[in-house]
């Protein structure tokens, strides 16, 4: 079974319902948001480029290309 993961915090869950439906302490919106696309051995930042093997990781630094400061990933 593919996991999804919540492109702001990393958050895994095992469908979107169940990821969209819990609360997100870093999306805009408050609620976890899928990230696009399968789960990977590394994730690219939508800014920068910096690759990390966590989302989690990525997203607690510092991006220095994205306006809001933080990196990013792309969404459904
Ligand atoms: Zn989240
Ligand atoms: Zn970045």
């Amino acid at each position: 079974m593919p996991n999804f993961y919540c492109a702001y915090c990393g958050h895994r869950s095992p469908n979107i319902p169940a990821l969209t439906s819990g609360a997100c302490p870093k999306s805009p919106n408050g609620k976890h948001i899928p990230y696009e696309g399968s789960e990977k051995s590394t994730y690219t930042c939508k800014y920068c480029g910096i690759k990390s093997p966590h989302i989690s990781t990525l997203t607690a630094g510092n991006c220095p290309k994205n306006p809001v400061g933080k990196h990013h990933f792309p969404t459904l």
